[in-house]
């Protein structure tokens, strides 16, 4: 049985994992399960940008996943960027294993204002649902209300649900088999 992992990238902040892994369970219909928390990859800061490689933080997760583990998720607090862009809320590799969602930019303290833990939990979840679609293969979504739709800004993140709408859901039911052994399938 495979499971989704949940790895918290240096310090872990348990109300947002115990949040996230709530969210991607019934998402994914997948066991998750949790791995103790791995060092920030040293490598993974840019000091010129002063921000922290996405790709960098997918690469020490892939290193860290246990073999019953098909899918790994890991949250940091760390401001991340992909070089075309100025910064990520998140990055994953499309059809998998790993995906990083950050909890910096969707933390009310990043624009100055007081800190609000339920917003912070509302939009860590959706965050993990949209890149953890990508590992199983969703494309951006239009819709604005699904968790797969593109954010650029919190406003995008704010506005959309935490349920994927009816055609992500039912790509992820067709691309995750049911329960049970693989009956003579490859590939
Ligand atoms: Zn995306
Ligand atoms: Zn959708």
């Amino acid at each position: 049985m495979s499971v989704l992992a949940v790895v918290p990238i240096g310090p872990s902040d348990e109300e947002v994992l115990a949040a996230v892994e709530g969210v991607v369970a019934s998402a994914f219909g997948r066991e998750t399960a949790r791995l103790a928390p791995i060092p920030e990859p040293a490598g993974a800061f840019d000091a010129a940008r002063g921000q922290w490689s996405a790709p960098e933080m997918l690469k020490a997760l892939l290193a860290a996943r246990p073999p019953e583990a098909d899918r790994v998720l890991g949250v940091t607090g760390r401001d991340l960027f992909v070089p075309v862009l100025s910064f990520v809320f998140g990055q994953a590799q499309m059809g998998g294993p790993t995906a990083v969602i950050s909890l910096a930019r969707i933390s009310q303290a990043f624009s100055g204002l007081p800190e609000d833990r339920p917003l912070l939990l509302a939009r860590a979840r959706k965050e993990a649902v949209h890149e953890l679609g990508h590992t199983f293969g969703l494309v951006h979504c239009p819709d604005p209300a699904c968790p797969m739709s593109l954010s650029t800004g919190v406003v995008q993140v704010d506005r959309k649900g935490e349920s994927l709408c009816a055609s992500c859901a039912a790509l992820v039911k067709e691309r995750i088999p049911a329960a049970g052994p693989p009956e003579g399938r490859t590939g």
